[in-house]
């Protein structure tokens, strides 16, 4: 099992219509230049989308529906696509999971399963759905389809920019860093491919530097679409991130709160923390120096309103056990 160049093409036909081609437009909230690919506009706010169409559009014929579990955006995906393909679709999530996102489930046509207290408990009931009653699984990350269909931006950011010298990933489960990692370099082997994730949490980023998957705890952040595991099982993104990212660069929480008021206030945009992690990055001087453009990608745009104006208005955010200080934009 593996992906290449020729599944990242076919992955691009199988979506072509209904995932958007998305816009790369630079940006203002960084000193220097940066480019901002705009995942923010697809359908369900999310780059999900496009992995969850390509692995929908290969469930084979008279399959009963489609499951998975997810505690957002792969979710919303996953619904999106089933509805569009005329397939039943069960999103597991755990009791923690947010009112607010069940909704915009339910709201896609998919059924929701509450189960149990975490996500690990989530996936346990996702994986008995497919072993009892034939429902195909789809993983948020370890998927030769997923990540083929999230490679799909690699291909459209050099079309777009064949001079890139760089592209900054939001990384967590890795289908989105390897899609783009093994799109790009078939394409341009010279490019740099980043991984940027929250300093606290960073399974990928632990698990690379162990040189095996390992578990590490869940906390609450900022970039909470980059929470959770890789897998202790992980078959593919582990391999593939550890192989094809140049390198692995994590950012605070404050980073990414200044990050985020940065692109609202620079560029006028709304985005999750998960997104601004490559804007965190270069505004704090954490990466390398590239020899011609670099990119990011805005990975979705589904925060939490009450946080987001707490952070635009310049208030504290209390996330666990840690607290993020309250700083006017520019002050
Ligand atoms: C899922 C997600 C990511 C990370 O993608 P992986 O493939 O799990 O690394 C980044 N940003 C957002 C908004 C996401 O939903």
């Amino acid at each position: 099992m593996s992906v290449d160049l020729a599944d990242i093409l076919a992955a691009r036909r199988a979506i072509a219509g209904i995932a958007a081609r998305t816009p790369m437009v630079p940006s203002l909230a960084v000193d220097g230049d940066l480019l901002l690919k705009l995942e923010t506009a697809q359908p369900i706010g999310a780059f999900k989308l496009r992995g969850a169409l390509n692995a929908v559009a290969a469930v084979p014929d008279g399959a009963p529906g489609v499951t998975c579990c997810s505690t957002g955006n792969h979710g919303r995906g996953v619904a999106f696509a089933a509805r569009a393909a005329g397939l039943r679709a069960v999103i597991c999530m755990s009791e923690l999971v947010p009112r607010a996102k069940v909704e915009g489930i339910l709201a896609l046509g998919a059924e929701v399963r509450i189960a149990g207290r975490s996500q690990d408990e989530a996936h346990a009931e996702s994986r008995r759905l497919a072993r009892e009653e034939g429902l195909i699984e789809i993983s948020p990350f370890d998927d030769p389809l997923v990540i083929a269909g999230q490679g799909t931006i690699g291909l459209e950011m050099l079309e777009d920019r064949p001079d890139l010298a760089a592209i900054l990933v939001p990384l967590s489960g890795g289908g989105l860093a390897a899609g783009v990692a093994l799109a790009a370099k078939a394409i341009k082997p010279s490019i740099r491919v980043v991984g940027v994730t929250m300093e606290r949490g960073a399974a990928m980023f632990a698990s690379i530097r162990a040189g095996h998957p390992v578990e590490v705890e869940e906390v609450a952040s900022l970039a909470d679409s980059l929470g959770g595991g890789i897998g202790l099982d992980n078959r593919l993104t582990f391999a593939l991130c550890r192989d094809l990212l140049d390198d692995c660069v994590l950012v605070t929480e404050q980073e990414i709160y200044e990050a985020m008021q940065a692109l609202y206030y620079e560029d006028r945009m709304v985005a999750e923390g998960a997104s601004v992690v490559g804007i965190a990055a270069m505004r704090a001087g954490r990466l390398p120096a590239f020899d011609g453009p670099v990119a990011t990608i805005l990975t979705g745009r589904n925060v939490d309103m009450i946080t987001f104006t707490d952070i635009v208005v310049g208030r504290g955010i209390r996330l666990g056990e840690v607290e993020v200080k309250g700083r006017g934009y520019g002050a």
